[in-house]
């Protein structure tokens, strides 16, 4: 069973740590930020060497996230999308090894899960992750154990802490995409789980101009691992990215506040509309799954006529988005065809249902 110390409480609030860690120590004249160096090398015998080893925007945005996600010192790696994060914990995986893994997961997940799987690298059980027992008894005889929770875009839940002790029991790893829910709602490292990933292109970037990944290790021999694999594979983030990134993490928490009362209060708004067949929300975040009733037709027919929300995949910006995750070959069968996954932003919650009110209205 993999082991590791457990992870301490951080003595300072998420919210405290978001804004002020990764910053030049308080010095006379130092910049506020660190800033972006945009350099392939560096003189020899300091801290880095090259551009692909290291870059002090990474350490900066790396230190911050490590700790909101309470893991241990230098416990993060950055990557160049949230792909390359996912391609990197499974290369983890021994060859021949077996993870357990949602069936309703993000569909570069089991892209790259069934990928693996038909080149013969590693196997795959897809589970229902909201059947614990079932997911426990699926873990026997395998290396990692992969969830997401909420799930994309069912927005199912796991039960994370029974999930970790099941997985453990059967010596298999545990990896949580947290990139739904953020650290600021849950802390899958504090149920002990041994790896969270993210695509920081979400909530933490917040503000659809990154494309970025990341991943928190509880046990530095995975941490040195995952950071050789971005050294050999080259899945390095640019500067001038983390620093957007390490921005958008600074204010996570006042969007995400804001983000959440408003998918709240459209819930509610929404809840019994007879266009739709369901609304289903986890109770926490800020994405809203609605089932338009009429399949596919008519849920592009809503899409399509949103003045404020636009029609675009991606998730967890400023902007409200919506999209039919069925119109991507790539999404599992059991995702109804009508429906469309919202992901609410931070506008004001009375344009945000004025808009959408009209376009559902429309399809009666
Ligand atoms: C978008 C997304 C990814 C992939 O991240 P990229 O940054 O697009 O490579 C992985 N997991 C989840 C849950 C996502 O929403």
């Amino acid at each position: 069973m993999p082991s590791h110390e457990p992870v301490d409480a951080p003595a300072l609030h998420p919210e405290t740590l978001a804004v002020t860690l990764g910053r030049p120590a308080h010095e006379p004249g130092a910049s506020m930020n660190v800033p972006v160096h945009l350099t392939s090398t560096y003189v020899a015998d300091g801290e880095f060497g090259y551009g692909r080893f290291g870059n002090p925007s990474w350490t900066a945005f790396e230190q911050t996230l490590a700790a909101l996600e309470g893991g241990p010192d230098a416990s993060c790696v950055a990557f160049g999308s949230g792909m390359a994060a996912i391609a990197a914990v499974l290369d983890l995986v021994p060859t021949g090894g077996v993870v357990v893994a949602p069936r309703h997961s993000y569909t570069g997940t089991v892209s790259q899960l069934d990928d693996r799987a038909a080149s013969g690298r590693l196997g795959v059980r897809y589970v229902d992750i909201t059947d614990t027992a079932a997911v426990v008894a699926a873990c026997e005889g395998a290396a990692m154990l992969w969830f997401e929770s909420p799930t994309n875009p069912a927005l199912e839940l796991a039960d994370i802490p029974a999930l970790v002790v099941g997985a453990h029991a059967h010596g298999a790893l545990v990896a949580v995409d947290n990139t739904f829910a953020t650290p600021l709602l849950q802390r899958p490292l504090e149920n002990g789980a041994d790896l969270v990933v993210h695509s920081a292109t979400k909530y933490i970037s917040g503000h659809s101009d990154v494309v970025m990944g990341a991943v928190v290790a509880a046990d530095p021999a995975f941490t040195a691992k995952l950071t050789a694999t971005r050294t050999l594979t080259g899945a390095i983030p640019s500067a001038l990215e983390t620093f957007l990134a390490l921005r958008g993490l600074r204010t996570l928490a006042v969007r995400l506040d804001r983000a959440q009362l408003n998918a709240q209060e459209l819930v509610r708004r929404l809840a019994g509309h007879p266009a739709l067949e369901e609304v289903r929300y986890p109770g926490f975040g800020a994405i809203v799954s609605i089932v338009v009733r009429g399949g596919a037709e008519p849920a592009e027919q809503l899409a399509a006529s949103t003045r404020l929300w636009v029609h675009a995949t991606s998730l967890g910006g400023v902007e409200s988005t919506l999209e039919r995750r069925r119109r991507w070959a790539a999404e599992a069968p059991t995702i109804p065809e009508g429906l469309v996954r919202l992901s609410v932003g931070i506008e004001h919650v009375d344009d945000l249902a004025a808009d959408l009110l009209q376009a559902l209205d429309a399809l009666r």
